[in-house]
């Protein structure tokens, strides 16, 4: 039968890429998880996507609430779950003032890391029940929140200190950063990132053995021209593309960074779990080496405890 990967954010950019690049082959069935129904609609036709290949399926994961709709309604398909793509991410770099999930979670982290959070544990169970050979939780990182990595070392850097900002709920009332900070943006989203490889290292700790599900994350490079970056000033969105491709070399088309993805998704080479996948300049795989906060076990441990209250899980 032909595999089922829930890829959320799918609407473009690097999920949009990574559904065709499945779609093709002909052997997945994508599951467009989308907070905005007909753009992913018309995403999909726009790639060239056939009808038969995708479901789209509404997923805010700025709502909580959303998140429990939507694992209900993948449930209600009766579809396996062989593999989940937690993709979906928002970025503020030069937001003043944080803005709010339906919960009340500054939008960054709440997007990117809790909602993903919550709906990673949810449909757990049912990557458990399927029957497919080689079943994938992917968590997508990024090279920003490695401070081990000349990117990473822009200012301002991800921290996570000790999570009291996060404790204390995220909700701009005692700080809307996890580290208790002065709001920024772009920190908040690098913050968010750190959250993302934690808790992918976290799951793998936790359940592989038991479950024999892959649980990986991974940098696919810098795709400088996607979504991401449209509320970043115009003058930076001009010149980052040309940066990438020809300073720094790290630029990655949509359709490349894609494949990459893909491959995470489905290639047996690359079965292992617990591992943070990145690309040579020739775009062959290696497992990367993540910054000391974002492989270290105790925060992740800690960040798994404080996300399950923030979520309801606990
Ligand atoms: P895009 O902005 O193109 O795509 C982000 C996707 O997330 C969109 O489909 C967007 O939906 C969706 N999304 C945002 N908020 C929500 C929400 N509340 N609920 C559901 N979906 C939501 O960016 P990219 O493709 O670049 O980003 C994809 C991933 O790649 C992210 O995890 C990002 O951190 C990561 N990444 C990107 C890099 C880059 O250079 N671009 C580098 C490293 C990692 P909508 O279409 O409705 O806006």
């Amino acid at each position: 039968r032909k595999g089922t990967a829930v890829i959320t954010g799918a609407s473009s950019g690097l999920g949009l890429a990574t559904a065709k690049a499945l779609a093709e082959t002909g052997e997945w069935h994508v599951v467009m998880a989308c907070r905005n129904f007909l753009k992913a609609e018309k995403a999909a036709k726009s790639v060239g996507m056939s009808k038969e290949d995708y479901t789209v399926m509404h997923l805010d994961l700025a709502s909580l609430e959303s998140v429990k709709q939507f694992v209900d309604s993948f449930r209600r398909t009766e579809r396996p779950l062989d593999v989940l793509v937690c993709n979906a991410a928002v970025y503020q770099p030069t937001a003043k003032e944080p803005s709010f999930t339906a919960e009340g979670f500054e939008i960054s982290v709440g997007t990117n890391h809790l909602g993903h959070f919550l709906l990673s544990r949810l449909l757990l169970d049912e990557l458990k029940k399927s029957d497919y050979p080689s079943k994938r939780m992917i968590i997508v990182g990024s090279i920003t929140g490695n401070t081990n990595t000349l990117a990473g070392n822009v200012p301002p850097k991800a921290n996570l200190g000790d999570l009291r900002g996060l404790a204390s709920g995220l909700n701009g009332q005692n700080s809307s950063m996890i580290d208790g900070g002065e709001y920024d943006g772009a920190k908040a989203y690098k913050d968010s990132k750190v959250c993302n490889m934690l808790t992918m290292q976290e799951l793998h700790r936790r359940y592989h053995e038991e479950t024999g599900v892959t649980f990986a994350s991974l940098y696919p490079g810098c795709i400088a021209t996607t979504g991401l970056f449209r509320e970043h000033i115009p003058l930076f969105r001009l010149l980052f593309p040309p940066f990438q491709k020809y300073i720094t070399k790290g630029y990655v088309s949509e359709e490349e960074a894609g494949k990459r993805l893909a491959q995470v998704v489905s290639d047996p080479s690359l079965g292992k779990s617990g591992v943070y996948w990145s690309w040579n300049n020739n775009s062959s795989s290696f497992e990367n080496q993540l910054s000391k906060e974002a492989s270290d076990a105790e925060k992740a441990k800690k960040l798994w405890e404080v996300s399950e209250k923030l979520v309801g899980l606990a």
